[in-house]
């Protein structure tokens, strides 16, 4: 197996050790009916407390940027937050 596809298969599995697996995942975005904005902030403030504690943090937030995910908690931050992390669009 090259180095390639042995990084291919790290890179594909660091999902498998994130603490929001599970019924928790639900947090991490937005309900399908409008949300108030103190349920949504207190909604995030329960994600990003999951986050804090788990131990792909870094890999999830270098994942969520690289593909610009543009909905839900993703390594700590909102998409508004990753949005501030990100070069501007041309
Ligand atoms: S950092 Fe947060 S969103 Fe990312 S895998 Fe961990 S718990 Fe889930």
């Amino acid at each position: 197996m090259g180095e390639g596809v042995a990084l291919g298969i790290v890179q594909e599995t660091w999902h498998l050790k994130a603490a929001c697996r599970g019924p928790a995942s639900a947090l991490f975005f937005p309900p399908s009916l409008p949300e108030r904005r103190d349920d949504r902030e207190m909604r995030e403030f329960d994600a990003k407390c999951i986050c804090l504690g788990c131990p792909v943090q870094r890999e999830c937030l270098d994942f969520a940027l690289r593909v610009r995910e543009p909905h839900g908690i993703w390594g700590g931050l909102t998409e508004a937050e990753r949005r501030r992390l990100l070069p501007a669009a041309d």
